[in-house]
């Protein structure tokens, strides 16, 4: 269950003060975390969290990302003070949180499954945290009417909660998280189980209330394109630790290894046989590097990115080039995928839908990119 009682001991600014103007930034306290060895073991053999370090800055909107099972609920949970780490410290706001309970830390939680009481009204759900903090009624009634208009609901606070939408109910459930004014923020997947296009909107509202509030979120998800679209900075988690720190770009474009590779979404990976400081030797033949390239002492694996290849066309002096045939051509609206078979191994590519020329299964194509496009990603 949620915790509704995080009793703030600093006094800091009403995030949801009317007297400010709406649309404008609304500085708060927010807090950093910093994670030292934190390590969570669950019986004889579940290594939930294998030595985890990690700084999150106050402000910031950080994802933790990884497969099911990686360990980011149990990461999650020890911010919020509900699980004990069997190792390590937790500092939240520069202070040492490993022992504090979870209501003396100013860190709410939205979960996955609302948590809300569905018998009850809008109004008694918002107000929840505040009554359990013993605040007073006009205080209860004046902050639930501000987080209700803050998050566009003003209309529905007297419906009960069974009688809204998934949508509708998880914009509940972050306001309620919201009202209690945390300096912390903890999501746990809390759009997964709404439908694309609402999962969509919610992503953006999300993020421009984060950046409005300034508060400290610490999302956790399993989709790539939610964690790139969300964030100010990613982990990229495997079994209970931490694969790479980085910005979406970073992460996306210059994965640290053929895990956070594949689970960034990229497909054209080649082992790489030998190489030299300005070409690679794959099965696809010898390709030219960025001799300005960072060399990885390992073999690894080299990153072609689909959208970085040219299909048909000249090819510019200096590019790498090769030829294929289309084996399979995938229409997505904005974008063509093309399924390549190069050298008897599966290239993909991917052509924007604007003023190209299509492809046919069956045909050649000379495929060209850039050496500067290519990254090595250790095994
Ligand atoms: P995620 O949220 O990334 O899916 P979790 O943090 O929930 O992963 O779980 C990490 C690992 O720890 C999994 O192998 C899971 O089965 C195990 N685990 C989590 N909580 C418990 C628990 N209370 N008891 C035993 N094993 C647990
Ligand atoms: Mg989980």
């Amino acid at each position: 269950m949620t915790n509704p009682m995080p009793a703030p001991e600093v006094e800091h600014s009403d995030p949801l003060d009317d007297t400010r103007e709406k649309d404008e930034s609304m500085p708060r306290e927010a807090s950093s975390i910093e994670l030292k060895g934190l390590r969570k073991q669950f019986g004889k053999d579940t290594v939930a969290l294998d030595g985890v370090d990690l700084t999150i800055d106050a402000g910031e909107f950080f994802t933790l990302l990884g497969p099911s099972g990686c360990g980011k609920t149990t990461l999650l949970r020890i911010l919020a003070g509900l699980e004990e780490p069997d190792a390590g410290k937790l500092l939240i706001g520069g202070k040492d949180v490993t022992d504090i309970p979870p209501h003396r830390r100013s860190v709410n939680t939205v979960f996955q499954s609302y948590a809300l009481f569905p018998h009850l009204s809008v109004r008694d759900n918002l107000a929840f945290g505040l009554r359990m903090r013993g605040e007073s009624s006009a205080e209860r009634e004046r902050k639930v009417a501000q987080v209700a208009d803050f998050i566009q609901l003003g209309s529905l606070v007297e419906r009960r909660v069974d009688q809204l939408s998934g949508g509708q109910r998880q914009r509940i459930a972050l306001a309620r998280a919201l009202v209690c004014e945390p300096n912390v923020l903890l999501l746990d997947e809390p759009l997964s189980a709404l439908d694309a296009g609402l999962r969509g909107q919610l992503q953006v509202e999300l993020q421009r209330i984060q950046k409005r509030l300034g508060m400290t979120f610490v999302f956790v998800t399993h989709d790539q394109d939610e964690a790139m679209v969300m964030s100010d900075r990613i982990a990229v988690l495997d079994s209970g630790i931490i694969q790479q720190v980085g910005t979406p770009s970073e992460v996306y474009e210059h994965p640290v290894n053929a895990f956070v590779a594949r689970f960034m979404g990229h497909d054209n990976l080649f082992a790489i046989q030998r190489s030299a400081d300005n070409w690679v030797d794959t099965e696809l033949g010898r390709l030219q590097l960025d001799p300005a390239q960072q060399r990885s002492e390992q073999q690894g694996w080299l990153l072609i990115r689909p959208e970085t290849l040219e299909l048909g066309g000249e090819v510019p002096a200096g590019y790498n080039r090769l030829e294929g045939t289309v084996k399979e051509r995938l229409y997505r609206g904005s974008r063509i995928e093309y399924r390549l078979e190069v050298n008897g191994v599966t290239l993909m590519a991917v052509a924007s839908n604007v003023g190209q020329r299509l492809h046919a299964v069956g045909d050649r194509v000379t495929v060209s990119f850039c050496p500067e496009d290519l990254v090595r990603v250790a095994a």
